[in-house]
């Protein structure tokens, strides 16, 4: 058993933290929302009074944050994480961020004589809740190896993706993939239906011929084919369509950087933006077939 910070405890964070404590650790935990700690506390967390209360007198902090600016002054900021907690504290941030945030926190951290990783997930609140995450990990070889019996209390597949910052890179890299192919299955299906095919008969010819895939054949993005899919519960997320274009932006600004084209990628964050832009950013990201439809 393990005593474990647990900073951040909303949607993905509050379940993640959830599972820690019933594999038997001891959880000190803190969040801006009393609410969210409350929750926790009834789990039989302890209630941290800040966040450098939360890493004090701990062995591992778990970091569960919206964006790089939170992560940033979490751990940068004013009596932050890295200016109050013991040296050799490991700080797991499990946040999505921007490459430079999770690689210039990593470094300082290290500097300070502490470790860390950048861990983020990908699963959704389902998988945060069943415990079934996948790990994309970037940091020394040490500190992965000494997370991952934590991470495996919440997550099913913990991956080392190499040096600082990988873990995110692995991230922006697998949700631009999601975030194009969801719309090219959107298209697919629409053009079929207006040309008489009949959804269940192209997922059944398609789920098992070259345009199989993830977008397709666990979460298709028209009602029946896939039960478990948010098309069938009128698009309630899920993973939203305004977190997609969040991820897809990530995937900009790491592209820009990287001088890499990703003129698939541009034009997908262009296709979200306007469904948020219609107000339309809280329903699931498959929902982005209403938008090709023009119900949006
Ligand atoms: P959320 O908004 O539900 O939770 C974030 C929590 O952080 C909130 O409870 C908020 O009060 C807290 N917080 C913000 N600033 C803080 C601070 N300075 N100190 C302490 N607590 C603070 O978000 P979420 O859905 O849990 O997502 C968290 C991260 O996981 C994001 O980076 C997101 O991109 C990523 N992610 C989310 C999903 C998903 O399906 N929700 C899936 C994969 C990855």
């Amino acid at each position: 058993m393990a005593a474990i910070g647990f900073i951040g405890l909303g949607n993905m964070g509050g379940p993640m933290a959830r599972n820690l404590l019933k594999a038997g650790h001891a959880l000190k935990v803190f969040d801006l929302s009393a609410a969210a700690v409350d929750g926790l506390v009834e789990a039989g967390a302890t209630k941290a009074a800040s966040a450098s209360d939360a890493a004090a007198d701990v062995e591992f902090v778990v970091t569960m944050l919206p964006a790089g600016e939170h992560v940033r002054t979490v751990y940068l900021g004013d009596g932050g994480l890295l200016a109050s907690a013991a040296k050799g504290t490991l700080f797991i941030d499990s946040s999505t961020i921007d490459i430079p945030s999770a690689r210039e926190t990593i470094a300082a951290a290290e500097k300070a004589g502490m470790m860390m990783l950048d861990a983020p997930v990908s699963g959704g609140v389902g998988g945060a809740e069943a415990g079934t995450l996948t790990f994309m990990v970037g940091g020394a070889a040490e500190a992965f190896a000494k997370a991952k019996p934590i991470l495996e209390k919440m997550g099913k597949n913990i991956f080392h993706a190499g040096a600082a910052g990988n873990g995110q890179v692995a991230k922006v890299c697998n949700n631009m993939i999601l975030g194009i192919s969801m719309i090219g299955v959107s298209e697919a299906f629409v053009l079929g239906e207006k040309l008489g095919l009949d959804a269940q008969t192209l997922f059944d010819i398609s789920s098992t011929a070259s345009g199989q895939c993830w977008s397709m054949t666990s979460y298709c993005p028209v009602p029946g084919p896939v039960p478990a899919s948010p098309a069938n519960r009128n698009y309630k997320p899920g993973f939203t369509a305004g977190m997609m274009l969040k991820d897809l932006r990530l995937a900009q600004d790491a592209a820009k950087t990287a001088r890499s084209p990703i003129p698939l990628g541009a034009q997908a964050a262009q296709l979200y933006a306007l469904m948020e832009a219609a107000g339309e950013d809280n329903i699931d990201f498959s929902g982005v077939i209403r938008l090709i439809r023009g119900e949006i």
